[in-house]
């Protein structure tokens, strides 16, 4: 942190007003549900965005990633445009936009920022970026906005600004997690539950298995798959698939016309399902019982929803033929990464196995490491 607030010293010649972090996440279970109102159960990891800031009152907006370098992107509050290209500071330029369009007063800043959370690995770079820069104008500035509001901003910010289609989950994951626990959110009415998840207490681990791959089909994709399953809500008539009861999935399926909204529709009710599966297991201490729910899960996203790839389906394939309990792939998909739930003292043997399968595959080395629940978005100094 203090690292943070010398490096905005040097580079703006004065004091920030505080340094603020805000961590990416990954997803437990709940994939592509919360466009459709469904539920999602992300954790926030020890991986963070932060950011050193201070306030302006002169309309100018100046932005410094340390990760980028480069010169400072200065900007004016006022001349602000949607989907102008600013590159990666849209992300915090947006939330200055954000804000100012519900009406908050943010005069200007300077902001200088770094961050841990891998970029386009699926673990939610973006939101981290967005939430930290929405915390410290919240509070240099005494907005009067919750987290829960922090991360509506977040995610206007990203939709509109920078012209990403995403859900509520990143930002509220990367604003409201708790350390220790995953986060039951209902996008529906954005209500949240914290629910215990102590891996280490039950002998196991979560890894996070960050395949480096990111392939370009995946932007589109996103679009289609949300465009699908709204046109499957509209010929069911419901305003959105989280209304379709999983005890009526099958007969929602029959009056479907096109087989791929059928399998998008499929995967939706079903991911709706698994959540409150897992949900359920977590408070009875079934723990060792969401590994399978894991994998079936991946079996939805690659055959039905079709967002998965090769080097997904093998980080799972391997990792249940090498022990796990059961992985799947998480985020969007087309790349980035995938989780998978393992014994104690399978965490070796697994990740040998991940390493062996990938080099004869011909593919670089994957990232693993471990997801360890941490806290939300918070002020650091
Ligand atoms: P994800 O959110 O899954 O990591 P995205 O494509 O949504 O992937 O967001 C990644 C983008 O966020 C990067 O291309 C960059 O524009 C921006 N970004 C993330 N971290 C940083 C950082 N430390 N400095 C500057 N920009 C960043
Ligand atoms: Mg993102």
């Amino acid at each position: 942190m203090s690292e943070v607030a010398a490096a905005f010293r040097e580079l703006y010649g004065h004091e920030p007003d505080g340094v603020w972090a805000a961590p990416g996440r990954v997803n437990l279970i709940g994939e592509y549900t919360d466009f459709n109102e469904g539920f999602v159960m992300p954790l926030a990891l020890p991986h963070t965005a932060v950011a050193a800031v201070s306030r302006r009152t002169d309309g100018v907006l100046r932005i410094h990633s340390a990760d980028i370098g480069g010169p400072v992107v200065e900007l004016r509050a006022d001349d602000l445009e949607p989907l102008s290209g600013a590159g990666w500071a849209a992300y915090p330029a947006g939330v200055v936009w954000a804000l100012r369009q519900a009406g908050h007063e943010v005069p200007g800043a300077d902001i200088h920022l770094t961050s841990t959370v891998p970029t386009g690995a699926g673990l939610s770079s973006s939101a981290a970026l967005e939430v930290v820069t929405g915390l410290a104008l919240r509070d240099i500035f005494q907005l009067p906005l919750s987290m829960e509001e922090l991360a509506s901003i977040a995610q206007r910010a990203e939709n509109d600004f920078v012209g990403v289609p995403c859900g509520i989950m990143d930002q509220t994951a990367s604003a409201c997690c708790t350390e220790g626990h995953v986060l039951h959110l209902d996008a529906r009415d954005l209500s949240r539950r914290q629910i215990p998840f102590d891996l280490p207490a039950h002998g196991l681990r979560l890894l996070v298995v960050d395949t480096r791959v990111k392939h370009a089909l995946g932007d589109g994709a996103y679009a289609e798959r949300r465009a699908g399953c709204e046109q499957g809500a509209r010929e069911l008539g419901v305003r959105t698939l989280r209304e379709v009861p999983f005890a009526q999935l099958h007969s929602a399926l029959g009056r479907l016309s096109s087989p791929t909204v059928r399998d998008y529709v499929r995967h939706v009710v079903s991911d709706n399902e698994r959540v409150e599966r897992v949900a359920a297991l977590l408070s009875a201490g079934g723990v060792r019982g969401v590994g399978p729910v894991l994998t079936e899960g991946h079996a939805s996203l690659r055959d039905d929803l079709r967002v998965s790839c090769a080097e997904l389906d093998l980080v799972v394939s391997t990792a249940v033929s090498s022990g796990a309990l059961g992985a799947r792939m998480t985020g969007g998909g087309f790349g980035g990464s995938a989780i998978v739930l393992v014994e104690e003292a399978g965490v070796d043997p697994v990740t040998k196995a991940l390493m062996t399968a990938f080099e004869e595959a011909g593919l670089a080395r994957p990232r693993v490491f471990e997801a360890v629940p941490s806290q939300g978005a918070r002020r650091v100094g």
